[in-house]
Parts: C-alpha cells; sequence; structure tokens
C-alpha cells in the first residue's frame, strides 16, 4: 500500500463519501444541507450507466420522500404469484403499492440537488484505501491512472455490497448474499395494466424470486437466487422460454441488462468506529425477506446524515459509535428467520406444497401482508441513540 503522508497541500475535507448510489446521494445531500463541507467518490463517470437494480419503490418510501417528476413509472396496485407448475395467486389492492423507477434520472437529478448543495463529485474517481492518521483519515483516490489523496473527518462507505471501506475500516462485511440478473425491455404498448409477476422455481430462482414488473412503460424481466446454486443468465433464458407462452418477448426491444448481489443477512452489526461508517448495501441495509435495499438506503442515510452531524458539530469522534447495527437488527429477527425457512425450499415439490398453503386464506393473508405491508426500514432518531455506549466520560 502507498503510505500518504499528512501533506498540507491535500484537501480536507468534513466528509469523503464513497459511492454516488442511492445510499450516498442521499447522504451527501442530507449532509450538505446541514452545512458539512463533502467529497463525494464514485468510479462511475455517468451514474446512468451500469445501474445494477431494478429500482422498484414500495408505497411507503414513495409516501415518506420526494422524487422529482418524471422518474417513477406508472404505479403498480396488483401482483401475480406463480407456483413451479404456473399456477397463480393474484393479489389486488386498493392503493398504488409499487413504482419502478426510471434509476439513471433518479441517481443525476439526487446529483444535481447534492452539488446544489454544494458537495464536490469526484467522477471517475476510484477509492483504494485508507489510513488512519493522527485522528483524521486519509483517503487514497486515483482518477485515470493518477492517485492523489484527500483528508476526511468522516469516511463513509456508500460503496455497495461488496464494500472496501468496510474491509479498511475494519468494521463488519457482507458475507451472504443472493445475486440478481435482469433485462430491460422498452415497452411498445402502453395500455396494459401494470403488474407485478413473481414466479416460484427452485431451479430458476433458488432462494429468490424470479420477476417480471411490467408498468406498461418498462418491463424488467429477471431471476435471483444463492449464487452457488444457479447460473443467473442461463436461469434467465430458460426463465424466459418458461413463461413465453404468458409473455410475448419477441414484440419488446431491449434496451440494457442489469445485475450484482443483493445482502440478504441483515444489518451488519459493526457499521461504525470513530474513523467512518457504512451506509446502504455495504451495511448490510436491505430486507432479508423481499431483498429490497432502496428504501433501507434512503432511510439509513437520513439516520447516518443525523449522526454525522452531530459528530462535525461537537468534534467528538465518539459520537459515531452511537451508530450500530444493533439499533436495527433486533426489527429484522423475523426476517432473518423467513429468509433461513425459504433457503430450505430446495425443491419444486416442497415449492409446490408451499405455494399450496398461500392460495389458502391464511396463506394469502400473508402473501399480502409481504407484497402490501407498510413495513420498511426502521426509522430511528438520533436521540434514540445516545442511549447506547456514548458516555461523555470517554472523550
Ligand atoms: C438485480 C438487482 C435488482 C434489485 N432490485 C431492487 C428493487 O427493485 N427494489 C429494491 O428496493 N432493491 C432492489 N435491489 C437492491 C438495491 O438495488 C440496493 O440495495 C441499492 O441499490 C443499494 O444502494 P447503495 O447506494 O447502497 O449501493 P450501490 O447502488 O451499489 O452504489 C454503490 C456505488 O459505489 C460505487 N463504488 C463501488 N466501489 C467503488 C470504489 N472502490 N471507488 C469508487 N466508487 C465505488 C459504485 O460505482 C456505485 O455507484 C436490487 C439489487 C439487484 C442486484
Amino acid at each position: 500500500m502507498r503510505e500518504a503522508y499528512l501533506n498540507i497541500d491535500m484537501k480536507r475535507f468534513d466528509v469523503v463519501i464513497i459511492g454516488a448510489g442511492l445510499a450516498g446521494l442521499q447522504c451527501a445531500k442530507l449532509l450538505s444541507q446541514k452545512g458539512a463541507k463533502i467529497l463525494l467518490v464514485d468510479r462511475k463517470t455517468d451514474l446512468a450507466k451500469g445501474i445494477h437494480t431494478t429500482g422498484i419503490f414500495v408505497r411507503k418510501t414513495l409516501e415518506d420522500f420526494d422524487f422529482p417528476e418524471g422518474t417513477l413509472g406508472k404505479p403498480i396496485k396488483n401482483v401475480t404469484l406463480y407456483s413451479p407448475k404456473l399456477k397463480e395467486i393474484r393479489l389486488e389492492s386498493e392503493k398504488e403499492e409499487f413504482r419502478v423507477g426510471k434509476m439513471g434520472l433518479i441517481y443525476d437529478e439526487f446529483l444535481q440537488d447534492a452539488v446544489a448543495e454544494g458537495v464536490r463529485f469526484a467522477r471517475g474517481t476510484s477509492y483504494k484505501n485508507a489510513e488512519m492518521k493522527d485522528g483524521e483519515t486519509i483517503v487514497n483516490l486515483e482518477k485515470k491512472g493518477e492517485a492523489y489523496s484527500v483528508i476526511a473527518k468522516v469516511l463513509i462507505g456508500a460503496d455497495g455490497a461488496n464494500s472496501r471501506v468496510a474491509k479498511d475500516l475494519k468494521l463488519d462485511e457482507n458475507k451472504e448474499w443472493i445475486v440478481g440478473y435482469e433485462e430491460v425491455f422498452h415497452s411498445k404498448t402502453s395500455d396494459k395494466e401494470p403488474r407485478l409477476h413473481c414466479f416460484l422455481d427452485a431451479k430458476l430462482a433458488p432462494g429468490y424470486l424470479a420477476w417480471i414488473a411490467d408498468d406498461g412503460e418498462e418491463i424488467h424481466v429477471g431471476v435471483g437466487g444463492y449464487a452457488a446454486d444457479f447460473n443467473p443468465r442461463e436461469a434467465l433464458k430458460c426463465f424466459r422460454q418458461k413463461t413465453e407462452n404468458v409473455f410475448d418477448f419477441n414484440e419488446l426491444e431491449l434496451a440494457e441488462t442489469r445485475g450484482g448481489r443483493i445482502p440478504v443477512g441483515g444489518v451488519l452489526r459493526k457499521i461504525a468506529n470513530e474513523n467512518g461508517i457504512l451506509i446502504g448495501d455495504a451495511a448490510g441495509a436491505v430486507s432479508p425477506l423481499t431483498a429490497g435495499g432502496l428504501d433501507p438506503a434512503m432511510r439509513l442515510s437520513k439516520y447516518a446524515a443525523e449522526i454525522v452531524w452531530e459528530r462535525l458539530q461537537s468534534e467528538n469522534p465518539k459520537i459515531l459509535l452511537n451508530y450500530s447495527g444493533e439499533l436495527f437488527r433486533a426489527r429484522f429477527v423475523s426476517r432473518l428467520w423467513m429468509r433461513k425457512i425459504i433457503k430450505t425450499f430446495t425443491n419444486q415439490r416442497l415449492l409446490e406444497l408451499g405455494f399450496a398453503f398461500l392460495r389458502g386464506r391464511i396463506g394469502q393473508k400473508f402473501a399480502k401482508h409481504v407484497f402490501f405491508g407498510r413495513g420498511s426500514f426502521p426509522d430511528i432518531e438520533s436521540r434514540q441513540s445516545t442511549v447506547i455506549s456514548y458516555q461523555k466520560s470517554e472523550i
């Protein structure tokens, strides 16, 4: 590792955030609104390229956060759930339950807002490593083969499921994930009723789901499952063959493919030390049951911004220790158990049996709760967290 020594020419920031996904952008915007001097770093030159998420936002996120006009697809009220033998359960809701985000636009708009608040954005810049020195953190970066360093009071890892910042800060790292892979098509007919189709299939989506999210504008066709048990690209091909009698893919125009890891082990325990914190996927902030990470990315970033701001105001680095994954894990116990149970459904017959249960009265209630429940990542006020570990005498 190249040693960087504190150098008076190095630029100093209150906060350096690695990763301009939803978590990093949201945190950068909120912290700069409070007055912090922020450097946001992403290896991408264009945030609208190389998107890895389907971008389905749930009702509670849409109710609690503002999205710029024109960045969301049409509302989706209904879900069809399919068994391995393509038996159906149709779940109908009165409410607008989901909307597929036009993620390229969302990232660009969020970035513009953050830059307007004063955030400096280093695009096309890779995070290499960090060194803790004299109570500050030297963050080593590289742009087009040129290495340079900056100094941060707080380093924030928003660098996704396989976080390098987590490693360098010696914080917890994600150990359990599923992989998702999808094709995105532009719809040629916009008169179809928007609907989310979810398929249970132990071979094509082991431990998770295959999906077709069709809001009449974009159609996302994807598979997700434990990486050790399937080949996502092959599975997607087979999934399209399996559903070709139900959906005519030939009429559609392929726009892009997306894919990546989704951590499903629950929020990590140790997500902060005196030098920095983790947010979003880097912190494991994804629902272990639904594998939804967009709502947690928004909410955890909001909470993180409050704690980091407190730390900047007081100049006491120990305040960051209040930001603990333990605050959230208790709320995920049932979802972690559900994940363990889902993992045991390793063959089609078992899944077909499970599906038969879902068709019953209690099963349908349960399915509606999973798809339409108002559950979200817990909101925690920064004041609540001060019951944990922070003692002024330690300063
Ligand atoms: C196929 C798929 C479909 C999904 N669908 C949904 C869905 O429909 N709804 C939902 O709620 N969740 C979904 N998820 C999960 C959700 O997308 C993630 O939880 C969420 O996007 C995480 O946001 P993030 O900002 O933490 O991380 P990311 O979006 O991964 O952002 C990390 C950023 O860090 C940058 N970066 C990484 N390393 C470095 C480095 N060394 N130097 C500089 N920059 C770096 C990357 O370029 C990236 O921009 C899906 C995930 C996948 C893989």
